[in-house]
């Protein structure tokens, strides 16, 4: 084959998005290891690298991206309205990721069909209640951070970007005011290289995801389909679940007192965009639409509450740690206990904030919850092949949750016109 035939080979390649030529190799190196049985587990070291990769992303993605967000945060940006947005967002995340928990312990998807061999997992022995919590904060977070001790480390970059805005409204001093901004105009420098450098990882994960499933189904044979397809079926159903009790029973009918049906009918343009292309930073500007033109929501309100949304509420991504988090647990053969479960949902809410709205970046967050639980990341890469399709469920309640948050808080507030067209046209009169 000629240079050029070969570089255009490679640009037709590359052309194709990351995701679908993961999920390509996730399919390929599946029959691979079906129909070569024992022999394609040699793979497994290319696998392995893959997971080293992600390995050693894990730090510096909670420093750099933590920091973002927390910036976001800053007591001055908020106010009252400010402060009612992130305290219904931080509730709404944390009941997603309970839900996810709830529903995967319910169909334990990972348990039939797949064993991992090589466990890694730890079966040190469960420290007691007040010691996880006492370990949340780091002694020394620098050793936490050398140790890859995730929550440790998520609280100290928390801590530290709360002080480093309180010191920046509360100072005159001009250089330390520059000196702050520099200091996050850095870790934004820092976020965005590490997330080229995941999307290098993830280059490299299109070999690394092909070699894990030849091993997998060289090992496991056929029955290891099952757990996919349950994983997939347990996201919908907890993804259902959410929105139906959580957004449209708890916030629109609750809290807000109107129809759930017509919220629907006024999101679901913002909705299916979510569902097409797995970014709620991309679909901003349709989420913002319906709520001004659907649900007539006023813009001193969404105008905050949507973009800050968009980059720190990420309710189906948090549920999908849970979710994910149960699966791991059951190919490994272990139950997490319900410490196990709080710091899952500590880790996933705070991984949430840390994660950017934009396709697959939930996936990456998977390495903090798996890290915390003593669980295998191989496990991202295994669901790396499946990530398409729980992205898009992911984002599409990522994008509702903004939504139905910003309805309530414009009705506390007085900023939402109930005669808008949505809640008149709705299939349901408003109750
Ligand atoms: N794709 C999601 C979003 O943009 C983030 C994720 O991967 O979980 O909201």
């Amino acid at each position: 084959m000629s240079n050029t035939a070969i570089v255009s080979l490679w640009r037709r390649y590359r052309a194709v998005s990351i995701v679908y030529r993961i999920g390509l190799a996730f399919v390929l190196g599946s029959i691979l290891g079906l129909v070569v049985g024992q022999p394609a587990t040699a793979l497994k070291p290319i696998g392995d690298l893959f997971v080293r990769l992600l390995k050693m992303l894990i730090v510096p993605i909670v420093v750099f991206t933590l920091l973002m967000g927390v910036r976001q945060l800053s007591p001055s940006s908020l106010g009252r309205v400010g402060v009612q947005v992130v305290a219904l967002y931080a509730f709404t995340s944390a009941l997603a990721v309970a839900v996810g928990l709830g529903v995967s312990n319910l169909v334990s998807p990972g348990s039939r069909g797949l064993s991992l061999t090589n466990a890694e997992a730890q079966s040190a022995e469960a420290p007691n209640a007040v010691e996880v919590l006492l370990n949340i904060v780091p002694a020394n977070p620098i050793g936490s951070m050398a140790e890859g001790n995730v929550l440790p480390t998520i609280f100290f970059v928390v801590v530290f970007g709360l002080g480093l805005s309180l010191v920046w409204e509360e100072t005159d001093d001009e250089a330390v005011r520059s000196g702050i901004e520099t200091f996050f105009d850095l870790a934004e420098a820092g976020a965005e290289a590490m997330y080229k450098v995941v999307w290098g990882a993830m280059e490299f994960g299109v070999v690394g995801v092909f070699a894990l499933m030849a091993n997998v189904f060289g090992t496991s044979g056929i029955d290891a389909i099952l757990p996919f397809t349950l994983l997939i079926v347990t996201m919908l159903l907890a993804a259902v679940t959410h929105i139906g009790l959580v957004y449209l029973g708890g916030l629109v009918a609750g809290l807000a007192g109107r129809s759930p049906l017509a919220f629907l009918s006024g999101g679901r343009d913002a909705m299916v965009t979510a569902l097409s292309i797995r970014s709620s930073s991309g679909t901003l500007p349709v989420t913002m639409s319906d709520a001004d033109e659907n649900l007539g929501i006023e813009e001193r309100i969404y105008g905050f509450s949507l973009p800050l949304g968009a980059t720190i509420n990420m309710d189906g991504t948090a549920m999908y740690q849970g979710v994910a988090a149960v699966f791991a647990a059951n190919i490994m053969g272990v139950n997490l206990s319900l410490i196990d479960q709080f710091s899952v949902v500590a880790v996933a809410v705070l991984a949430s904030i840390g994660t950017a709205g934009v396709p697959g970046s939930g996936l990456i967050m998977l390495t903090l919850v798996l890290t915390q639980l003593g669980l295998p990341l191989e496990i991202v890469g295994f669901v790396a092949g499946v990530d398409p399709i729980l992205d898009r469920i992911r984002t599409m309640v990522n994008v509702t949750g903004d939504l139905a948050v910003t309805t309530v808080v414009a009705k506390w507030n007085g900023a939402v016109d109930f005669t808008a067209e949505a809640w008149n046209d709705g299939v349901v009169p408003s109750i």
